[in-house]
């Protein structure tokens, strides 16, 4: 079978927008211009009609209520709300967070600014596998802390962290749970109530949504999350995030959201067979293949894998026709190895020449096959180089 060139096998960085989330975009962005704010005719009505919708499928992804959802623009916004928000309210009880060193930017780059400001911060560090201890996690709490965040699932590695057992650590120190949910949504089931959550994060582009635009899900019962926005105006998402909304934006989100939810357990099976069959391969074909991160719990779609044997940056110079990243796509702008993967004491030489493979909704055995031929004559050739 052929094979259209190049293959994108970078879904953790972002995923195409699906074809019927698409469809819906197009249609309320050329017919539905109202402001959803606008409660006295019927071009409002129809937009807040459609943001109240995409509301429930939001919430009904993760288990939570319409009423719990503050749309944003995306994951970042959310959790930098969830991190300055409840740290803002809730300064006078304490000043201190517990995180791991698994967290994205997008949670690190507040707890830099946050302990910057005098909190203190208490990094958990993840085992060699990629999984945080729930023990460290309540060995880390102090009388003084005020938050926890542990990402859900992790955006180089897959690993999908202990959440229910970290929940209820939480719970029973009453200290409230965030957790950055935009690589699991989508991916594997997410119940908030299940992981004792009281934040969590959301992004639309990461499950076949537009880009621009996510959520932040806030408690609202048992307890009743307190915290402050970032963002100061019209009284829009309860005060916590003003600003017209994104009401296409949030439409598209919400049917993507509503076919996540319903091709989960099919997509989930398909994908683990495909990402399991190229392991499989690689490690039959090659000698010296690193798999970074637990085998179990991860995400079906995740291979993050090292190369024994190559200088660092060739591998990915020398797969031009595959679109696969090494590390974030954020930090891909960077040099130097991945953080995460010297968290978990992956020796440099090895982090160098690691792939993040990421596949997705529309990736075809015919492509996984093309990849893995790719890979390996890749490999092969470098490693004759080098001897
Ligand atoms: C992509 C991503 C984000 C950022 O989401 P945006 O919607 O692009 O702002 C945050 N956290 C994780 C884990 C991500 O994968």
């Amino acid at each position: 079978m052929t094979v259209r060139t190049p293959v994108y096998l970078d879904h953790h960085a972002t995923t195409p927008v699906d074809p019927r989330v698409l469809d819906l975009l197009a249609r309320v962005q050329r017919q539905v211009f109202g402001n959803p704010s606008s409660a006295n005719h019927a071009f409002g009505w129809s937009a807040a009609r459609l943001v109240d919708r995409a509301r429930e499928q939001v919430a009904a992804l993760v288990g939570g209520t319409a009423r719990e959802i503050v749309f944003t623009s995306g994951a970042t916004e959310a959790d930098n709300l969830a991190l300055l928000g409840v740290a803002e309210a809730h300064a006078d009880r304490g000043r201190h967070l517990v995180a791991t060193n698994l967290e994205h930017e997008a949670v690190a780059g507040p707890l830099r600014i946050l302990a910057e400001r005098g909190w203190g911060v208490t990094s958990v560090a993840a085992d060699r596998d990629g999984l945080v201890a729930p023990e460290d996690v309540a060995a880390a709490l102090r009388p003084d802390t005020v938050l926890v965040s542990v990402i859900a699932a992790q955006n180089e590695i897959g690993t999908i962290q202990p959440l229910a057992r970290i929940g209820r650590i939480c719970k029973e120190a009453q200290v409230l749970f965030h957790t950055d949910a935009a690589q699991a949504a989508g991916r594997i089931p997410i119940d908030v109530a299940a992981w004792g959550a009281d934040l969590l994060s959301l992004s639309a582009h990461k499950l076949y949504g537009p880009k621009g635009v996510g959520a932040l899900w806030v408690r609202r019962r048992d307890p009743r999350v307190v915290l402050k926005p970032l963002l100061h105006g019209g009284g829009q998402e309860r005060d916590l995030r003003p600003g017209t909304l994104n009401v296409p934006g949030i439409a598209a989100f919400g049917e993507a959201c509503r076919l996540a939810a319903e091709e989960l357990p099919a997509d989930a099976q398909r994908l683990r067979e495909l990402r399991d069959g190229l392991l499989a391969r690689l490690q039959g074909e090659l000698k010296g293949v690193h798999l970074n991160g637990a085998c179990e719990p991860r995400l079906p779609g995740n291979l993050n894998v090292s190369f024994a044997g190559i200088r660092g940056g060739r591998l990915l110079g020398a797969l031009t026709t595959l679109a696969v990243s090494a590390g974030s796509a954020c930090a891909s702008a960077k040099s130097g190895p991945s953080a995460v993967l010297k968290a978990l004491g992956v020796p440099d030489d090895l982090a160098a020449a690691s792939l993040r493979i990421g596949l997705g909704r529309g990736t075809t055995a015919a492509e996984v096959d093309y990849a893995a031929a790719r890979i390996i004559a890749a490999v092969t050739k470098l490693r004759a180089e080098e001897a």
